[in-house]
């Protein structure tokens, strides 16, 4: 680890006049400072800011501040009844001591579990930009079958911004030029180019909270990871699925993937084939070959499309099941 300077920020404007990395629960910065793989000159512990509350908003939907735990998040009576896909994905994620520690704005921050970004004797695009990508022709078992490029396939390792993209959360921030509301649709950037720009926040812009929307009453939703073991492991592939069914027929639909794509992926594609139409098997598979139309898989993720596929038939099964 390389020497850095080190403050604490108790107000937001102090942190952003600090100006360095902020540092919430650590758990993916402290790790990818060990290895050498991020290094930053200044860090600024932003753990004392208050921003640490969840609150109803006046037209019911929900305010997460940037600091709340994903424990505390997923453990929220609010979350649990009225965003169950919310608290399923981040029950879904890392271990129960990562969870206490891991915050909101962290999670949407968390970098790719690519092996070769983590190992700086590997070529890395996305660690050190024009430097190659290892994984194009390395094991890429893991690695995205949507939105990649011929510079980084990474996925994105959240289960939480997945939830949060078929809530269709916005994303808030502060920073040097003032406050900006962003879609969570709009928030994270596919590689390109430039696989080291992850996401549209600018230098020194500081996620204060998250909102998400209100749900119309019945309103059902679920996040289903599957992964190579049911505990403490990234996923292969997941889906999240908040949808509005009335009568059998699906009035509303919110479809989004883990794990499968280098950004939380939203497939419009899939709420386009189910909107105003009757719930069946039928309905769901072709959501589901929609979903993956534009999929593209490497010598060794191609079992990645089929399972996305399933993933999304069983959501969409449980959760329009007795509607
Ligand atoms: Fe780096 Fe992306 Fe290639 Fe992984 S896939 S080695 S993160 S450039």
């Amino acid at each position: 680890m390389e020497v850095f300077r080190y403050s604490q920020a108790r107000t937001v404007d102090g942190a952003l006049r600090a100006g360095g990395t902020f540092l919430a629960g650590g758990t993916t910065l402290v790790d990818l400072m060990k290895l050498n793989v991020l290094q930053p000159q200044s860090v600024v512990d932003i753990n004392g800011l208050p921003l640490d509350r969840v609150e109803t908003l006046p037209d019911g939907g929900l305010r997460i501040g940037a600091l709340v735990r994903n424990s505390d998040l997923a453990n929220h009576e609010t979350v649990k009844k009225n965003y169950a896909v919310l608290s399923e994905a981040l029950l879904s994620g890392a271990s129960p001591q990562l969870r206490n520690m891991a915050t909101t704005g962290g999670n949407l921050l968390q970098k790719t579990r690519c092996y070769y970004y983590r190992d700086v004797n590997y070529a890395c695009n996305k660690r050190q930009p024009g430097s190659g990508c290892a994984a194009l022709d390395g094991f890429n078992r893991i690695h995205a079958v949507l939105g990649g490029s011929e510079h980084c396939v990474a996925t994105n390792p959240s289960d939480m911004a997945v939830a949060m993209m078929a809530l269709e959360a916005t994303v808030h921030t502060q920073g040097p030029k003032g406050e900006r509301a962003i879609a969570l649709d709009e928030f994270y950037l596919v590689p390109g180019n430039t696989p080291n720009h992850e996401n549209v926040l600018a230098p020194g812009e500081l996620i204060t909270h998250v909102t998400l929307p209100a749900l119309a009453s019945g309103t059902r939703s679920l996040y289903l990871k599957l992964r190579d073991r049911q505990q403490y492991e990234f996923a292969l592939a997941s889906a999240a699925v908040v949808i509005q069914v009335s009568g059998g027929n699906i009035q509303r639909a919110r479809i989004a993937f883990g794990g499968v794509g280098t950004k939380p992926w939203r497939s419009r594609e899939a709420e386009k084939v189910l909107e105003g139409q009757q719930a069946s098997p039928e309905i769901f598979r072709r959501a589901a070959d929609a979903a993956m139309a534009d999929a593209k898989p490497l010598k060794y993720n191609a079992f990645k499309i089929e399972l996305a596929k399933r993933a999304l038939v069983r959501t969409l099964e449980e959760t329009t099941q007795t509607a």
